[in-house]
């Protein structure tokens, strides 16, 4: 007759090993058993560590934001569903209705969305000013203002936002500063060390680096604050997958190679594509014709990470002809792969706006970002060569 243990669904647990794995195991479990409900008081008091329930927090998650969270500078981030989740989760949690955000006339195309619509909806007031100039912010200051949210690079045309301005704004006038770090990546700029309070990344572009996870992350200095974060996300469910956090911390641990690689690369090909015929002009922040390149020096250490823009003549058909000829470029709108990948404003980011908009903003037809990958340097020029020549011809 069987034993009444063998016919249990869960009988046996993790086999126990004195050695322990070199990599962190993949923890897909939903749950988290206890010994007793004295345990479990001491878990949820904070007197013992461990886990409870997913939502709550898991392995692989606080693995990943402990990585990220080193190289921030700050401890107890936490991991989200998305760069979009973290953002949500930074504006949610810490403003009440009737308060005031003011955010960069630039920010990531959902960020704004969530500027002019969804945030409106909620009863909170938002206001968009230019972040490359302190005081447009200092003049959209109400008195309901409570926060700022930044870019510190912004997209797609690469300005430097005055991070030193505005953060001596927000501290003399008592106003949180939220930062979008996605862009320059803790490897170029550490937001925290010039008086953030908020750091926010979509982890799916360059800290995990291989197209292959959608995350976030969110942080705050103070610990009340932060408190206030990991709530609102457990309540509102922003949880991440333990595949998703496990596959980015595999893609953390070469983050540093890969970004001085990236930008090397970037370097390279924004100087290369400024000497081609066709080319009108290249935007990257490390190049001595770029408006904000003082401010990037001195913000950036002379990082200037890895994305270039650059335009080139005609309209939709040279911009057609450039994207099919860039051999072995996914023309796709990312950023931050291993591998460099193009996009254009036109179509997709900024694709709402009208043409003459557009043209305002400086995004005609033939206006691509390239979010620089780690080819080799020479091979990579070279496709941007025949891409550009085959948007001349057409
Ligand atoms: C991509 C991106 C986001 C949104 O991140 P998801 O992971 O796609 O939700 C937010 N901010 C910036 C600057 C981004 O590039």
């Amino acid at each position: 007759m069987k034993k009444a243990k063998d016919t249990l669904i869960r009988p046996v647990g993790y086999p126990q090993s004195l050695s322990t794995p070199i990599v962190t195991p993949l923890s897909t479990a939903v749950a988290f058993a206890s010994n007793t409900p004295d345990e479990l008081d001491a878990q949820y008091e904070g007197r013992e560590q461990g886990f409870t329930y997913a939502r709550e927090g898991h392995p692989n998650a606080s693995v990943l934001a402990q990585r990220i969270d080193a190289l921030e500078g700050v401890s107890g981030g936490i991991v989200t569903s998305s760069g979009m989740s973290a953002v949500f989760a930074a504006l949610a949690a810490l403003l009440d209705a009737g308060g005031h955000v003011i955010g960069g006339d630039q920010l990531y195309g959902r960020s704004l969305r969530l500027m002019k619509e969804d945030l409106p909806r909620l009863g909170i007031e938002t206001s968009l000013a230019d972040p490359t100039d302190a005081r447009a912010f200092a003049k959209a200051i109400q008195p309901n203002t409570k926060a700022v949210l930044v870019e510190v690079v912004s997209n797609p045309t690469l300005r430097v936002a005055d991070m030193e301005g505005i953060a001596a704004l927000c501290a003399e006038k008592g106003i949180l500063l939220m930062v979008d770090n996605t862009f320059t990546t803790p490897r170029a700029y550490r937001p925290f060390d010039h008086g953030a309070d908020v750091v926010i990344h979509s982890v799916t572009k360059l800290l995990a680096g291989h197209s292959d996870v959608t995350l976030g992350y969110v942080a705050a200095k103070d610990a009340a604050l932060q408190k206030k974060l990991y709530d609102f996300a457990v309540t509102t469910g922003l949880t991440a997958s333990p595949f998703d956090c496990w596959l980015a911390e595999r893609g953390l641990a070469t983050f540093d190679l890969r970004f001085e690689r990236a930008q090397s690369n970037a370097v390279a090909l924004a100087d290369h594509l400024a000497g081609l015929p066709g080319v009108k002009r290249v935007l990257y922040p490390m190049r001595r014709d770029h408006p904000d390149h003082a401010r990037a020096n001195a913000l950036l250490g002379g990082r200037g990470c890895n994305m270039v823009s650059f335009e080139v003549e005609g309209g939709r058909a040279a911009a057609n002809a450039l994207a099919r000829a860039a051999e072995g470029i996914a023309f796709a709108p990312t950023l931050g792969d291993v591998g460099t990948t193009l996009s254009h404003a036109a179509s997709s980011s900024h694709r709402a706006l009208t043409p003459s908009a557009r043209e305002a903003l400086g995004m005609s037809e033939g206006f691509f970002r390239v979010s620089v990958g780690l080819e080799d340097s020479a091979a990579l020029n070279s496709v941007f060569t025949n891409a550009v020549q085959a948007a001349a011809k057409a």
